[in-house]
């Protein structure tokens, strides 16, 4: 049977790439969602024919509305940041794949799984803003996470021996290094913004190519790991993988250690969280050992790259800390995209952010979303100051 897939985020990088798998694999697309671009989603709702198509911003929504207008195959169209959430909760989905980017995902990822859908996620600041009421909502329902996240896909993929996987002793997820490997802090001084988006491996959206270039990706990604693998963050060593071929790797009790291995090519993860637990051809080209270079391992650099040591305190003190360190990241990392500070700054806001107050404890929804706005204002407080 055909598989049925809501898919959120398809203007981005993910979205893209998801949508050439869909393409190759000839899925039905039940959903799309976007934030604001109208013009790219029209295309992709000419190509795909959705049942219902959603965009975050209001103005273009209404622009994308008048465009669809008597055309007899139009989509239901709903607008805002509600409509994104019940375009998640579509009856008849096979599965919603979740790939906004920032917290901006988080509603749509609870309401997928609240409404018992299978949820393959790229969207990792779901996870590290609301990690408790994501994995809570996946309990009740019994719907499935499959991340998307090439690192904890690789994971994923190496615990799939269900025996082995309870003796999961550590993982060692790997990371690129972003382009400025290597460099100190006076390097950094001067990096631009044009300097940051230029990653040596990976083609990704602004935001996360900047997550990158400041290791910030590295301390989110462990944040999603020890949601989504439940091991505490001192079983989970960074292992810098420069070519991005060892996608990450897992060490079981007897200290064997399993990795899973590819081309730098997005859409093998993706592909897999929509067939798993199958494996079927898709459209990425193999890995070809006869032209591999060496592979190379590196420590990462905590001392210098300060977002990394933010997540890191920011996960041990627990509560609400990993979410105030993801606001404070989201809104440096705009202000670093609009030449309003400068590259050190980003890390230097975010372990501010985290060192500000105590954060540990439960939360609610309500709470995440205030400890998200507080920590974006602080950022700009603090950035304004300077
Ligand atoms: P992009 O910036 O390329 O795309 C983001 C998508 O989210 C776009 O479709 C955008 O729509 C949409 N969007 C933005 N704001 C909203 C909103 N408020 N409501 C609904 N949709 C919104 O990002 P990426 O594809 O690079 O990343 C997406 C997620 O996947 C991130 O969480 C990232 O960390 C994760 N990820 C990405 C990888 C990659 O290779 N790119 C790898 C691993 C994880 P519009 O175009 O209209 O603005
Ligand atoms: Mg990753």
């Amino acid at each position: 049977m055909k598989k049925r897939i809501v898919l959120l985020g398809s203007t981005g990088s993910i979205g893209t790439q998801s949508l050439e798998v869909i393409r190759a694999q000839g899925y039905e697309v039940l959903g799309l969602a976007a934030g604001s671009n109208d013009a790219v989603l029209l295309e992709q709702i000419e190509e795909f024919h959705p049942a219902a198509a959603a965009l975050a911003d209001e103005a273009a929504c209404e622009r994308l509305r008048a465009a669809l207008a008597g055309r007899a195959d139009a989509p239901r169209l709903l607008c805002g940041a509600q409509g994104i959430e019940e375009l998640a909760r579509m009856p008849g989905a096979d599965i919603v794949l979740n790939a906004v980017v920032g917290i901006a995902g988080l509603g749509a990822t609870l309401a997928a799984l609240e409404s018992g859908h299978d949820l393959a996620l790229a969207n990792k600041e779901s996870l590290v803003t609301g990690g408790a009421l994501v994995l809570e909502a996946a309990r009740r329902t019994g719907a499935r996470l499959l991340p998307v996240d090439s690192e904890h896909s690789a994971i994923f993929q190496c615990l799939q021996d269900a025996a082995s996987a309870k003796r999961l002793e550590k993982i060692l997820l790997t990371a690129s290094g972003g382009p400025f490997f290597g460099m100190n802090r006076e390097q950094l001084a001067g990096k631009t913004r044009a300097d940051a988006l230029k990653h040596p491996n990976w083609s990704m959206g602004a935001k996360i190519t900047i997550d990158s270039a400041t290791l910030m990706n590295k301390g989110l990604e462990l944040i999603e790991a020890v949601w989504l693998f439940g091991l505490p963050p001192e079983k989970i060593q960074i292992v810098v993988q420069r070519q991005s071929i060892i996608h990450s790797m897992v060490q079981y009790a007897d200290h064997s250690v399993i990795a899973q291995l590819g081309v730098p090519d997005m859409r093998i993860p993706i592909q897999y969280a929509l067939t798993w637990p199958d494996r079927i051809p898709g459209p990425a080209p193999e890995l070809d050992f006869t032209r591999l270079g060496p592979l190379t391992f590196d420590v990462a650099d905590e001392e210098t790259f300060r977002c990394l040591a933010a997540c890191k305190k920011a996960i041990a003190k627990g509560g609400l800390a990993p979410c105030a360190a993801n606001g404070a990241n989201e809104e440096a990392v705009g202000l670093f995209l609009r030449d309003e500070i400068g590259f050190l700054e980003i890390g230097r806001l975010v372990e501010a952010v985290v060192e500000s107050e105590a954060f540990g404890g439960s939360y609610s929804l309500a709470e995440v979303y205030e400890c998200d706005r507080a920590a974006r204002a602080f950022v700009r407080a603090q950035a304004k100051r300077r």
